[in-house]
């Protein structure tokens, strides 16, 4: 019987993404910022998406100085974008590259941390449509890019509290819960009709904005780096998980790969995120 794949595990290549054109939205900063870097390491060309231009041309400048592909800057405020907005995203990806190959939901709210009974309605509606809504929207309108693709793989980033749901994560939570079945349900319309591959990854604790926005007492240094996180980012977006779809992974120790959501979830712990 063959081993069930575990992205922690594989060692990519140099030139594992060579080729590939790889979309990442929060790439300005934090997780999104080193999936981004990562990606260009291994050879991808990388659409970096975000909201300030100014920190993504931070992040165009860094591949550049690396050595990696020339990357393209994809402006986009997930709050506010319309339509319009991201049909101009597509047009001018579609223009410019014609295919996608691998599309990373990054991006993401915190919102606050509050009872449900207490949680203000303005900041649940916020955090779902940036969280999950907005992902969605994304993920339609760059389908027909990503269906050209001969080896194409869609990855959402999940939460310990997506998976079990965890008294006071609130609105954050119930998006995360809601880009699992998302996950599920488009890897199963798009298996068997497409080389589309679909899966979420959840990072766990990364030293972020987000993470000290979470628990602001805690002792940095015991946070893992976004930069060394990355590997089975590379290994879900690359030639290793081709036709591994409709799975919940996470990228630190600790957890079954792939578990089902139920086997993931039952191994969360307080401090997790
Ligand atoms: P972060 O440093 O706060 O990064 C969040 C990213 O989302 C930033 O690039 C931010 O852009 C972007 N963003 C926020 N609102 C946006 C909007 N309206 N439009 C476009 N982009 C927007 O947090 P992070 O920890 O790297 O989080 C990345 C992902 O990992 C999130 O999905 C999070 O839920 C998940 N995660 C993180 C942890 C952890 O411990 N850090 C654990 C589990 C899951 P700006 O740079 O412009 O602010």
């Amino acid at each position: 019987m063959t081993e069930p794949f575990d992205p922690r595990t594989h060692q990519a290549s140099p030139g594992e993404l060579a080729g590939r054109i790889i979309a990442v939205t929060g790439a300005s900063s934090g997780l999104g910022r080193a999936v981004a870097l990562a990606c260009a390491r291994y050879g991808a060309t990388v659409v970096l998406i975000g909201r300030s231009e100014k920190k993504l041309e931070a992040v165009h400048a860094e591949i550049a100085a690396a050595g990696g592909p020339e990357a393209a800057i994809g402006v986009l405020d997930l709050e506010r974008a319309v339509a319009r907005d991201y049909d101009q995203l597509a047009d001018a990806l579609a223009g410019r590259y014609w295919r996608l190959d691998g599309l990373v939901h990054n991006a993401g709210l915190l919102g606050t941390l509050s009872p449900i009974e207490h949680y203000d309605v303005p900041t649940w509606c916020r955090v779902l449509h940036v969280n999950l809504t907005a992902a969605f929207a994304l993920t339609q309108v760059l389908l027909p890019a990503l269906k050209k693709s001969a080896d194409a793989a869609v990855l959402f980033t999940a939460s310990s509290v997506g998976r079990r749901g965890r008294a006071y994560w609130g609105a954050y939570a119930v998006a995360k819960f809601g880009l699992e079945g998302l996950s599920q349900i488009l890897a199963d319309e798009l298996e068997g009709t497409s080389a589309i591959r679909v899966n979420t990854l959840n990072p766990g604790r990364a030293r972020t904005a987000m993470r000290r926005q979470a628990y602001p007492a805690e002792d940095v240094e015991t946070v893992p780096l976004p930069e060394t996180l990355t590997g089975p980012y590379v290994a879900l977006l690359g030639p290793a998980s081709r036709g591994v779809t409709g799975r919940a992974f996470d990228a630190q120790p600790g957890l079954p790969a792939g578990a089902a959501t139920r086997a993931a979830s039952s191994a969360g712990s307080s401090s997790r995120e």
